[in-house]
């Protein structure tokens, strides 16, 4: 077997023995594969690059259309099942778009494109035991030049009669050093990548939008500077959380051009969709509305995930903790100023997740009275007055 690794997959950094079990499968691929890993391992962009590898006529040169089609999960040919609510539904029947009817209705259809087709299965521990059997069918009996790509953080999750049927492929989770060695190489320099690694939990691909976007640590700032409000008592801290409403609201406002900018090369001469690109556009504007449907709450989330981690770094500062477990690295001269004691850390964190929690409960209509409680406990803690230096 030829051994050399295509392009496309040796692009995926840091899983090396997973990328040359990828490598080795392009051949002669497997019906179905199982690709395992915690959130930001690289599952997904190692299942991109296998994906420009199985459809790129050179194996995976990572230049052709195919290739960036794939990579973009925009190749005709390419399905892509992602839970839109809690559950990968069932679905009533094959026109039940995006649930497990619709994609194994589409398996044993031609592929749109010359070639193989890929059924992608995005988080495919959220298939509810229906939506299971319903692909565990097709599974069994797999339609010729189909391969099946399920991913998952939670492999255990899924029934035994689904995973048995694919081979696993395994992405452990990335190390805080390799994450920032990799941003550094790209350009990043070491401190803005080792603060926006922290700040993403060790998500590469999180990290990676936070240091190279000019606003990627705009939440934190943004939030900070609420903070420092809600220092001059309660009139600040209702001034926060109004703040905070309308720099959500223009975040909101920032997506809709986005969609518009991603779309545009699928559309033909009078703007019309081409109809190759049918299901796959259908499928970006469904994920698009979504995002704005829930834009304020992300906005809200990725803030009070910065302020939590701004308190658990005063917490642990003042616990005589390890200063090389801290998050916020540029804040360090700041929070050690402040001389916060532990248990006000600790209570302020406590508020801050609590308010968190209550945001992500969507049938929790009002945002704004939740960051006005937040910001007034805040700002009786005393919390916020250490948020303000400068
Ligand atoms: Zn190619």
């Amino acid at each position: 077997m030829n051994q050399a690794v295509p392009p496309i997959i040796a692009s995926v950094p840091g899983q090396d023995q997973a990328t040359l079990f990828l490598a080795g499968a392009t051949e002669r691929p497997h019906h179905a594969y199982l690709l395992t890993g915690p959130e930001g391992s690289g599952k997904r962009l190692g299942m991109r690059a296998f994906a420009a590898a199985l459809l790129c006529a050179d194996g995976g040169c990572g230049s052709c259309r195919s290739c960036r089609l794939a990579l973009g999960e925009r190749h005709p040919n390419m399905l892509v099942l992602e839970p839109t609510g809690p559950d990968i539904l069932v679905g009533r029947d094959s026109s039940d778009f995006n649930t497990a009817r619709w994609l194994a209705g589409r398996a044993h259809l031609t592929a749109p494109e010359p070639g193989r087709k890929l059924m992608v299965v995005i988080q495919a521990d959220r298939l509810r035991i229906e939506a299971a059997d319903v692909l565990l069918k097709v599974l069994e009996e797999p339609p010729p030049d189909t391969i099946f790509l399920l991913l998952s953080a939670r492999p255990d999750e899924i029934p035994d009669t689904v995973r048995s049927r694919c081979q696993a492929v395994a992405f452990p989770p990335l190390t805080e050093e390799f994450a920032v060695g990799t941003l550094v190489g790209e350009g990043i320099p070491e401190d803005r990548a080792r603060l926006a690694c922290r700040l993403a939990g060790g998500n590469l691909g999180r990290a990676r939008r936070l240091a190279r976007d000019e606003g990627g640590l705009g939440f934190r700032d943004h939030v900070l500077d609420a903070a420092r409000r809600a220092q001059d008592g309660p009139a600040g801290a209702l001034a926060a959380a109004e703040a905070m409403a309308s720099a959500a609201k223009e975040f909101k406002a920032g997506l809709g051009s986005e969609l518009e900018a991603e779309l545009e090369p699928m559309l033909d001469e009078r703007g019309k969709p081409d109809e190759a690109f049918r299901g796959v556009i259908r499928r970006m504007q469904d994920a698009h509305d979504r995002r704005v449907r829930r834009a304020e709450r992300e906005f809200y989330d990725w803030s009070l995930l910065a302020l939590a981690t701004f308190f658990r770094d005063a917490s642990l500062l003042a616990a005589g903790g390890d200063e090389e477990l801290v998050i916020n690295l540029d804040l360090r001269e700041e929070l050690a100023r402040q001389g916060w004691s532990a248990g006000d850390g600790a209570r302020a964190l406590a508020h801050v997740e609590e308010a968190r929690a209550d945001l992500a409960d969507e049938t929790n209509l009002n945002p704004r009275l939740i960051l006005e409680r937040l910001f007034l406990r805040l700002s009786s803690l005393g919390a916020a007055r250490t948020a303000s230096v400068q």
